[in-house]
């Protein structure tokens, strides 16, 4: 049975409760259109007040020792995996992802949950040999204070958990701004902190007008760190606000993430593995594999092996236990994929498998596989950020890491080959924050995620994502 889908509702000081005019955004199911439930808006007196939560909820959570922030940590994790299937319900019905995805998000935000508990203990400062005797020189961590994070709809659970895990772990609070489209399922993460014992003002969450409170929230004095994961067009203007205010930032953005198919490598093992990666989410994946460069020797094969894998997937709503893709999230990514296919149609590139949306209610939009791309097609310039694959055939390693190189983003990469040579090489030359080389192996929580360029800066994995949220304070004490 479904469970039914909730009004989600804004979670200030410890309290959930509706916003100060009551206002609400209607919630829709992407594999069917229709409305499901709504969400709550803070507008001018919520954000205020929420800011201010924020600020107290600091000054008590900065004093609880990191072996009790530990403890509350790794409860939450507990209570988020006992409700794993409530969870996946609600964020499928407003994602649209399979649930068998859902699941493996939920069980992903727990284990970074869990990790960030532990790496919190061990933020060590360090001591420096001073100059003359008697003197300490000392570094302390302390935590950067109340961050504004402001988090998409295509991970609603996990995207929220590398913020929220990294920051209460270094001691810090937060105000998230999750997405209004998916909202129920981040809500039930803010639920599993506060049921765990996470005091009050600590962890808040609010949904609105995202351009109105993120100007809000990242003016506001009490606010130290913005942390944004989105588009680059947002994440610019949002880094240049936080700027203007001096503010401590990491921005996750946009990638075009290239793939390079050299002539050594595993075609069948890299066409099955990439395939999987490529749909996974419906292609809504900041990391997707998307520009398949595939040398000469290889590409044809590769071409009908990928596009095999792809043409065999199950696409339907995912609450349906046999869908591998479910819908597009929203009825703009639907409209991007038209346009974008369109102009490459009108570019000449060859359509493998798919091109089109498919004849039933719901954004659903068949996985797709053009090949010889022309450079002038906006496919090749923008992310697709859907079920869209591009295969370019190349010649030589350095034609491969041009094209590779071209853009002016850098998030992930990815590489096949046999040759330690060609791996090591490649694994150089690429411009990236990421690279993954025969097998899938980004987005761990002991890893580091982030990327270069356009893409962004800052981590969101690993010991760097707890580190900035740190501020190193240094110490220089001289006995009386
Ligand atoms: P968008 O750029 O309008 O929004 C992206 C996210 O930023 C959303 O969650 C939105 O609520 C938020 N946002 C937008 N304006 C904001 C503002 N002024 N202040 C604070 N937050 C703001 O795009 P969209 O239509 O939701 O998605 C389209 C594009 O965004 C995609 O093509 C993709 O490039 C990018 N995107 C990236 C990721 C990622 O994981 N890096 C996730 C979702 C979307």
């Amino acid at each position: 049975m479904t469970i039914p889908y909730p009004r989600t509702q804004l979670f200030i000081n410890g309290h959930w409760r509706e916003g100060a005019t009551q206002r609400a955004l209607p919630v829709y199911n992407p594999a069917t259109g229709h409305p499901i439930g709504e969400v709550a808006c803070a507008e001018a007196p919520d954000l205020q007040e929420v800011a201010e939560a924020a600020a107290n909820g600091f000054q008590v959570w900065r004093r609880i020792s990191a072996f009790e922030r530990y403890k509350i940590m790794r409860k939450a994790a507990t209570l988020l995996r006992d409700r794993i299937e409530l969870i996946a319900q609600l964020m499928t019905q407003e994602q649209g992802k399979p649930l068998a995805e859902a699941r493996m998000e939920i069980n992903a935000g727990a284990d970074t949950i869990d990790w960030f508990a532990e790496e919190g203990r061990r933020a060590y400062g360090r001591v420096i040999p001073a100059r003359q005797e008697g003197v300490y020189q000392l570094v302390v961590q302390e935590p950067v204070g109340p961050v504004a994070a402001f988090t998409p709809w295509n991970f609603p659970i996990v995207q929220i958990a590398r913020k929220l895990s990294a920051a209460l772990a270094a001691g810090c609070s937060m105000v998230i701004k999750a997405p209004e489209e998916t909202p129920a399922s981040p809500a039930e993460l803010v639920r599993a902190f506060a049921d765990a014992g996470v005091p009050a003002g600590v962890v808040n969450l609010v949904f609105g007008d995202p351009a109105q409170i993120s100007s809000y929230l990242i003016a506001h004095p009490a606010i130290r760190k913005i942390s944004f994961t989105g588009s680059t067009v947002v994440g610019k203007q949002l880094a240049s606000l936080a700027g203007q205010h001096m503010k401590r930032m990491t921005m996750e953005l946009g990638g075009h993430a290239p793939v390079i198919i050299f002539d050594d490598a595993d075609v069948a093992t890299a066409a099955k593995t990439m395939a999987m990666a490529k749909f996974r989410n419906a292609g809504q994946v900041c990391i997707s594999p998307t520009r398949f460069l595939v040398q000469e020797g290889v590409y044809k094969e590769f071409v009908q092996a990928f596009s095999q894998n792809a043409s065999a997937l199950q696409v339907g709503n995912g609450l349906d236990s046999n869908s591998q893709m479910g819908p597009l999230a929203n009825p703009r990514r639907l409209s991007a994929m038209e346009a974008m296919i369109a102009d490459a149609r009108e570019h000449h590139s060859a359509v493998q498998v798919g091109g089109d949306r498919l004849k039933r209610e719901g954004n659903f939009w068949a996985p797709t596989v053009l090949s010889e791309v022309p450079l002038d097609a906006r496919a090749m310039h923008e992310e697709p950020f859907g079920p869209l694959a591009i295969i370019n055939p190349f010649s030589s390693f350095d034609d491969a890491v041009a094209e590779a190189n071209r853009l002016p983003v850098g998030l992930a990469a990815y590489a096949w080959t046999r040759s330690a040579k060609t791996a090591q090489q490649v694994a150089s030359a690429v411009e990236t924050g990421m690279i993954t080389i025969n097998h899938l192996g980004l987005g761990m929580p002991e890893t580091p995620f982030g990327g270069v360029k356009d893409s962004g800066y800052g981590s969101e994995g690993g010991s760097e994502a707890l580190t900035a949220y740190l501020n190193p304070k240094f110490v220089s004490q001289a006995g009386l």
